[in-house]
């Protein structure tokens, strides 16, 4: 199975991590636990309309704050 790379940037403290994501997932919205400050982030992932396979993927605060 297809693992990508995706770089992420944490909107809590500012760092930039990657995670590894299969390429074809079925979740396409996923919390995932920054390894640097821990806190849940909320990963949205970008897909290729006419693949559907994962291109890359967005960070969101999951504490409702829409600023990052
Ligand atoms: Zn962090």
């Amino acid at each position: 199975m297809p693992v990508i790379k995706v770089d992420l940037h944490c909107p809590y403290c500012g760092k930039d991590f990657d995670i590894e994501l299969v390429e074809n997932a079925t979740e396409d919205d996923l919390i995932e636990e920054c390894p640097l400050c821990g806190h849940p982030l909320d990963v949205r992932l970008v897909l290729d309309p006419q693949t559907g396979n994962v291109v890359g993927a967005e960070v969101h605060r999951v504490d409702g704050d829409t600023d990052d």
